[in-house]
């Protein structure tokens, strides 16, 4: 199977470190490739992860910041350098329109590539396709900004020593699936008695705001809640003046969302050791780890 994991291209906030690039993040689920926030220098990045680019099916930019789409313009080119023949999502805040056009067409190139664009004026469902539910909602930043919720649809899973003992194969399969039911020899045998629903996982992505509710309903039930965590609680008050969070507070996000697994990103240039984060966000929410360039986070099957 593809892999399926939360590879870190940057974590830095506003001014990249020696050590951090600026955000990007990129999520391989179900063979699509969805990059969020695409700061400076993403490209490249994606050379040193040993991703190639074309992995790459949605973009996601959630504000117009710098350090969250400046890297949009050349994710675009590159992908049309490399002859990307499917088609490129790109979400972004509605109001955004004038700074997403800078940036596509920044620069001379000739656009091969086809990108569809899903301009947000509201939050609620942006996209429901099948295969995954996107979801957005404005978070507390001061500019139009906005957090994300994907969620994979449930899915049937068979129990195979159930059908074989009712002797349902091939194409009766498929017709318990659609009917939900089947009458096998004057028998009627009900879909749950053959099978049971696996739930779809929910990815939450939650990035420059202050703590609002709907950090916390983007992240209900998560399987994964990336978060930014801009500065420690010692600068709280600097936090509040900026429109961002704590390490404590994205904890707090974290437990009051129900999450299983809290990934801390997107740190101020003052702080060299990105631990500290953990250890403050750990005494709320101990499933707590810290994003660092290149790391790569496991998505793993249910
Ligand atoms: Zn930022
Ligand atoms: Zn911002």
């Amino acid at each position: 199977m593809s892999a399926r994991d939360l590879t870190i291209l940057g974590c830095s906030s506003q001014q990249p470190t020696r050590l951090r690039n600026h955000g990007a993040y990129l999520l391989r689920w179900n063979n699509e490739g969805l990059l969020f926030d695409p700061g400076e220098g993403t490209q490249r990045q994606f050379i040193f992860a040993d991703i190639p680019p074309p992995v790459v099916t949605r973009i996601f930019v959630s504000h117009f910041h710098g350090d969250h789409c400046l890297g949009l313009g050349s994710m675009l080119m590159r992908l049309n350098l490399d002859n990307v023949r499917h088609v490129i999502h790109l979400y972004y805040p509605a109001s955004g329109k004038k700074y997403l056009d800078r940036l596509r067409y920044g620069t001379i190139f000739h656009e091969q590539i086809t990108v569809i664009e899903h301009p947000v004026t509201k939050g609620g469902v942006i996209e429901d396709n099948g295969s995954f539910k996107i979801e957005a909602e404005f978070l507390d930043h001061g500019v139009d900004n906005l957090g994300w919720r994907i969620t994979e649809p449930n899915s049937i899973k068979f129990e195979k020593e159930k059908l074989l003992n009712f002797g349902i194969k091939g194409p009766l399969v498929r017709e318990l699936e659609q009917q939900g039911q089947i009458t096998i020899d004057g028998k009627v045998i009900r879909l749950d008695e053959v099978s049971w629903v696996r739930k779809g996982d929910v990815f939450a992505v939650v990035i420059d705001t202050k703590p609002c509710q709907a950090a916390i309903d983007l992240a209900k039930g998560a399987k994964m809640l990336l978060c930014e965590s801009t500065y420690l609680e010692e600068h709280a008050h600097l936090a509040k003046a900026h429109n961002h969070m704590t390490a404590k507070q994205a904890a707090m996000i974290a437990k009051q969302a129900g999450a299983e697994e809290l990934i801390l990103t997107h740190y101020s240039a003052r702080y060299r050791d990105i631990d500290l984060f953990q250890q403050e966000a750990r005494e709320v929410f101990p499933n707590t780890q810290v994003a660092d360039d290149f790391k790569r986070f496991p998505f793993r099957l249910r």
